[in-house]
């Protein structure tokens, strides 16, 4: 016993020596009980007798109110020299301490988000899952550092120094540089809390690769349970688009260090959704664990749109992101250019450099544009809806900056490109905005417009006001006149197909099945489909959720009318525990398909056409 408190000794006189201005955290992911892991903070001095201790109620990147406090019990509050700490819970997030100036230690347990917990408030909504944290015992920790560790209300401009005890072998990833690392604990510190939430951290027994890119170390690291994807396979995808994004910016990368924390997760998750989160210098993925080379465009897209939120909002934002307040969230009016723009270049980007056809860019971005017709108001102005985005009526417009947003970003590329002669897009506005403003420097929501028109054509400034400030649709027609193509809002064609019904994925079998005849087509009708039937094969190849697509690629290029179509199902038997193995066959014919919103190459391009799409594509264009 006498070891035990030798040890404390020690213990409070190292805290003694430096409880002053730091935040000190502890954490021991050795211990994990309930799926909970125990938090004890070293306080920073506090100059006054009243004290909010806050956890986030949001943080940038997610646009939604998660209340972090949801996630945390057992806080207790320590007072030097056993002086009592009152506690009074004053919202999900927020405890009120007095008296403040006599703080010493907080302790609290914190919950993961991924799983279902039975903690108060908690099942009312699901956190996306790279914006939360997750703990698995002995296997990963991916740490959202803002769901793990609160601040002080007006004592955010401290350092704050983790230190983790962690298990044999694990090590922490992540964009931060000032870390320690020990064999059974590491020391992390962070300038402030704006840099903490802006880093997570990955725990685990690591599968890591590095790539420089011109003078930037970028770090890959990959948590994939089944070996399904590694860190090498994902840092040579990632090398030739960062090569790529590289040149997009004018030829270096904005920072010195960047990391990639992949997280793949085998079964389906808590919120039903997969993707990322950016930050200064790293961002987070959650993505499904499917074979490597059925990924790799997911891959691309995916992290070329994160990689590129370094320019904005991290180097060009609003004074409600550059100032942002964790518990009091603002919103900015400029998700357009945020997520909007990032969304655009990332695609563009992979076009320019070949990685992709512009017919590729094209489709993505009519299909964009479909979906953001078809799902979203299209009247509803741009700026309005991101200014009130966190009110729920409005929040269902908010996955349109993908949409629409993309859209946006295309016709103001080609409206520069075509008002400048070819020679200015938004590549050299955003790098203009980024050298006018910059990470610590915030615009104006109101000023944007104006500046964007200071530093282009009055035109861009008038198409800015009424179709994103304003409430008239994109003059998609106009603006892709501008590269010689034609718009149609719909238009009639002859395809193959495979009947059409409206499949669903069924989470045991993992394998699509029809969930409803409502669409189905002629083609669909010879085949006999019934509701519940799986799909199997086509013409003897695997329809497997991960083949699908080279499947059906192939189907499709092969297929003439008048073919025998084999397509093996299995359909459930009445007790529904049993399926027996169908074939459903029917003579191959064309569907008479009606396209809204499709494009067609004019023929005879005018000399200014050639220029605006030369321009645009960056490519050499045969006329
Ligand atoms: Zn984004």
């Amino acid at each position: 016993m006498r070891k035990t408190s030798f040890i404390l000794l020690i213990y409070f006189s190292l805290t003694k020596l430096s409880a002053d201005e730091s935040y000190r955290y502890f954490v021991n992911l050795n211990k994990v009980i309930n799926d909970k892991v125990s938090v004890l903070l070293i306080t920073p001095n506090i100059n006054q007798e009243v004290v909010d201790f806050c956890f986030p109620s949001m943080v940038p990147g997610t646009y939604e109110i998660y209340d972090f406090g949801r996630f945390i019990s057992n806080l207790n509050v320590l007072g030097k020299n056993k002086t009592k700490i009152k506690i009074v819970k004053i919202d999900k997030n927020t405890y009120r301490l007095s008296p403040a100036s006599q703080i010493e230690k907080i302790t609290y347990d914190v919950d993961d988000t991924w799983d279902e917990c039975n903690l108060k408030d908690t099942k009312e909504k699901i956190i996306f899952e790279p914006g939360g944290t997750n703990f698995e015992k002995g296997k990963n920790f991916s740490i959202n550092t803002h769901s793990m560790f609160g601040y002080f209300k007006g004592y955010s401009n401290r350092d704050f120094i983790l230190e983790f005890e962690k298990p044999k072998d694990f090590f922490p990833s992540t964009g931060l540089n000032n870390i320690n690392i020990g064999i059974n604990k590491d020391v992390i510190s962070v300038f402030d809390y704006h840099d903490l939430v802006d880093s997570p951290i990955m725990y685990f027994i690591p599968d890591t690769a590095t790539i420089k890119i011109a003078k930037t170390n970028v770090l890959v690291s990959c948590y994939s349970p089944n070996k399904k994807i590694t860190a090498k396979f994902i840092s040579e995808t990632l090398k030739e688009l960062l090569i790529a994004q590289k040149d997009y910016l004018g030829g270096e990368l904005p920072v010195e260090k960047y990391a990639f924390l992949f997280y793949f997760m085998s079964g389906s998750s808590l919120s039903g959704s997969s993707g990322a989160l950016e930050h200064s210098y790293s961002s987070f993925y959650v993505l499904p664990e499917y074979d490597s080379l059925s990924m790799q465009q997911q891959l691309r897209d995916v992290a070329a749109h994160e990689f590129f939120h370094i320019v904005t909002p991290l180097n060009i934002h609003a004074k409600e992101i550059g100032d942002f307040d964790f518990n009091n969230p603002q919103m900015s009016e400029h998700l357009w250019l945020y997520e909007g723009m990032t969304e655009y270049a990332a695609h563009h980007a992979q076009a320019k450099s070949k990685i992709i056809d512009i017919d590729q860019l094209l489709n993505t971005m009519m299909q964009k544009y479909q979906t953001s017709i078809k799902e979203y108001n299209d009247t509803m102005s741009f700026t309005y809806m991101s200014k009130h985005v966190l009110e729920e009526k409005i929040h269902k417009q908010y996955n349109n900056v993908y949409e629409k947003g993309a859209v946006i970003g295309m016709c103001l590329d080609i409206l520069l490109r075509d008002l400048s002669e070819g020679k200015y897009g938004t590549q050299n506005l955003m790098k203009d905005l980024s050298l006018k403003y910059g990470k610590n420097k915030s615009f104006n929501d109101s000023e944007l417009f104006k500046d964007i028109e200071n530093l282009t054509f009055p035109e861009i400034g008038s198409f800015l006001k009424k179709h994103v400030g304003g409430t008239i649709p994109l003059p998609m027609s106009e603006i892709l006149s501008k590269i010689g193509l034609e718009f149609s809002k719909e238009n009639f064609n002859y395809e193959f197909s495979i009947g059409n019904p409206d499949f669903n994925y069924n989470e045991k079998t993992k394998r699509l099945y029809v969930e409803s005849l409502y669409n189905i087509d002629d083609f669909g009708i010879d085949l006999n489909y019934m509701i519940g039937d799986e799909l199997l094969k086509i013409n003897g190849k695997s329809l497997e959720v991960e083949k699908i697509k080279e499947t059906l690629t192939d189907y499709y290029a092969s297929i003439k009318e008048g073919d025998k179509v084999i397509i093996e199902i299995l359909r459930p038997e009445k007790n529904n525990k049993n399926y027996k193995t169908i074939e459903l066959t029917a003579i191959a014919k064309k569907i008479k398909v009606t396209r809204e919103n499709q494009i067609n190459l004019i023929k005879n391009l005018t000399a200014k056409q050639t220029q605006t799409l030369k321009a645009w594509t960056g490519l050499e264009i045969g006329n």
